[in-house]
């Protein structure tokens, strides 16, 4: 297979959508809030939210709000579109965030306001969220800003 800059094809299907919402992530999709989910028995915080804790392996699962600072733990900037969604945004960069709060929680984003060239390790950024929408609704999708 031949792939060049506009060659859109890869792995992702051409109706990919939006998060399908239930009853362990909704909270994440929908509060635009960093709200990060907490064990109730153990107290331990998890990203992304499960169905049980990985600590302790109760399923009394709540949350506790973060602060939404962070910093760039480490990032891959990417070339290729792999979906035809994407072949206007490339090159873009994808970043993996630790939460100032507690940085055993690593979040996964974009930095809307800086070029992929900008982006580095130790970046300091700050969560916003973005509204997306498809026909099964719309979500809050956090995403990230240098500060
Ligand atoms: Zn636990």
């Amino acid at each position: 297979m031949t792939t060049t800059g506009t060659d859109v094809t890869g792995p992702l299907p051409d109706d990919w959508t939006l998060p399908r919402l239930g009853r362990v992530n909704t909270e994440w999709f929908t509060s635009g809030k960093l709200l990060v989910q907490t064990c109730n028995q153990c107290g331990t915080r998890q990203h992304p939210p499960e169905e049980i804790c990985h600590h302790c392996g109760s399923m009394d699962l709540g949350h506790t709000e973060l602060g939404p600072n962070g910093t760039v733990h480490s990032f891959t900037v990417a070339h290729y579109a792999v979906n035809r969604a994407l072949a206007d945004a490339v090159p873009y960069a994808v970043v993996l965030v630790t939460l100032d709060d507690d940085p055993s929680i690593r979040i996964i984003g974009n930095v809307l306001d800086a070029d992929p060239g900008e982006v580095h390790i130790g970046m300091p950024v700050t969560a916003t969220w973005v509204e997306r929408t498809d026909e099964n609704g719309s979500v809050q999708l956090i995403q990230w800003v240098s500060r």
